[in-house]
């Protein structure tokens, strides 16, 4: 596998072999019926980015509104974090659900959030992780499989997906992103889903947080209306369009406006709760976000020069974190980074860029990792151009 991994990598795979691939993997385990659920049921995936939590806060938004979603996630996949892996901060949930747990959770509080197991998609769980071993993670078609295998097993009758591009996506390339965003289209429309396409930018991380833990805690602040503007923009993005599917409101910017008043109103962290309780995870946690990174060992991030932030390259922070928790062994979700000034923040000398997280067991790797975060940092001059979140929709 590791060497079909490979060639598919190197020489890609036409449409026909990535449909043909798709299906393989779909079969794979079992296929979700979720035809008792009453409603339109919407899933959402992202291809990968760098604090990318968005899951975290739009499955239990959107569901808080009527619309089931019926959701499986990974884990983290190179430089880029996984939902699974940001769940799973919070002691005692469950992530393995069996396909009936699953679909009885989906039908009792309209949502689930699970990984893939050896009854649901067994051939993604596997390929995924010697995908992220093998350092053939960066396809066209593996995505489009691995994304797509996922989603139709999970049984939604319609999907969102957001493709990231840019220097801290899986796909960095704009017209290859797209590439990718029609290839999922065109599998969703031939298996008769409703697939919605948001092509957008990834070129810092999202948000300020970036790890396991830190990210989850931010998604809980997003939740409760205090995220910061950039994800709370994506967050109404994405919900915008599931609320659309799942027929709930008539337009997009309907959709998006009753998002954001969702998360004013903190109206999807009663179902986050509903979530946790029912995947057996300790609910206290979402009272005090914080609580899970007391342990952690704080190092500062300054800056050299004043200026103006210019880049955080969302790549080298990645790859940062990874090698960060990498090292920590045991306590590694506490790993992170808090990015306390963005591109387009000005900055005087000595002033904090971000913090970096780590845990006693890191040892220099805590130095190696703020090391790395500092060199992502471009300070300039004059402020950049800004550049829009959204770059294309595609399909539906
Ligand atoms: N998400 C997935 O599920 N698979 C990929 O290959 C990339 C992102």
């Amino acid at each position: 596998m590791a060497a079909l991994l490979m060639a598919v990598v190197l020489r890609g795979m036409s449409a026909r072999e990535t449909a043909d691939l798709t299906t393989a993997m779909l079969k794979s385990g079992e296929r979700l019926d979720l035809s008792s659920v009453p409603g339109i049921k919407v899933d959402k995936h992202s291809t990968g980015g760098v604090g990318d939590k968005t899951t975290l806060v739009v499955a239990p938004l959107v569901a808080s509104f009527g619309v089931p979603v019926p959701k499986m996630s990974g884990r983290a996949l190179g430089h880029t974090g996984g939902t699974i892996d940001k769940l799973e901060c919070i002691p005692g949930l469950r992530t393995d659900l069996s396909a009936e747990q699953f679909r009885q959770q989906v039908g009792a509080i309209g949502v689930a959030i699970a990984a893939q197991t050896a009854e649901m998609v067994p051939a993604d769980k596997k390929i995924y992780a010697l995908r992220d071993a093998t350092a053939t993670v960066e396809s066209i078609p593996l995505i489009a499989s691995s994304v797509m295998s996922k989603k139709l097993a999970a049984g939604a009758d319609a999907i969102v997906l957001d493709v990231k591009a840019g220097n801290g996506a899986l796909v960095r390339d704009l017209a290859a992103a797209r590439e990718l965003a029609a290839a999922m289209v065109e599998i969703g429309a031939q298996l008769g889903k409703k697939t919605v396409a948001l092509v957008t930018r990834m070129e810092e991380p999202l948000g300020h947080a970036v790890g396991d833990c830190v990210e989850l805690a931010e998604a809980v602040s997003t939740l409760k209306g205090a995220g910061p503007p950039d994800f709370a923009e994506l967050c109404e993005l994405v919900a915008g369009h599931m609320l659309v599917l799942g027929g709930v409101v008539r337009s997009q910017e309907e959709g998006e406006a009753v998002a954001r008043q969702g998360l004013r109103s903190a109206a999807g962290l009663g179902k986050l709760r509903q979530l946790v309780e029912a995947q057996r995870g300790d609910v206290a946690v979402l009272d005090e976000p914080e609580t899970m990174l007391r342990q952690a060992e704080l190092r500062p991030v300054t800056a050299e020069r004043k200026g103006y932030v210019t880049g955080v390259d969302a790549r080298r922070v990645g790859w940062a974190v990874r090698a960060l928790k990498e090292a920590t062994g045991a306590h590694k979700r506490i790993c992170g980074v808090i990015l306390h000034a963005k591109t387009g923040d000005r900055a005087a000398v000595g002033e904090p860029l971000a913090t970096v997280l780590g845990a006693r067991s890191s040892g220099a790797a805590l130095d190696t990792a703020t090391g790395e975060i500092a060199a992502a940092y471009r300070l300039g001059d004059t402020p950049p151009p800004s550049s829009k979140l959204l770059v294309d929709v595609l399909g539906a």
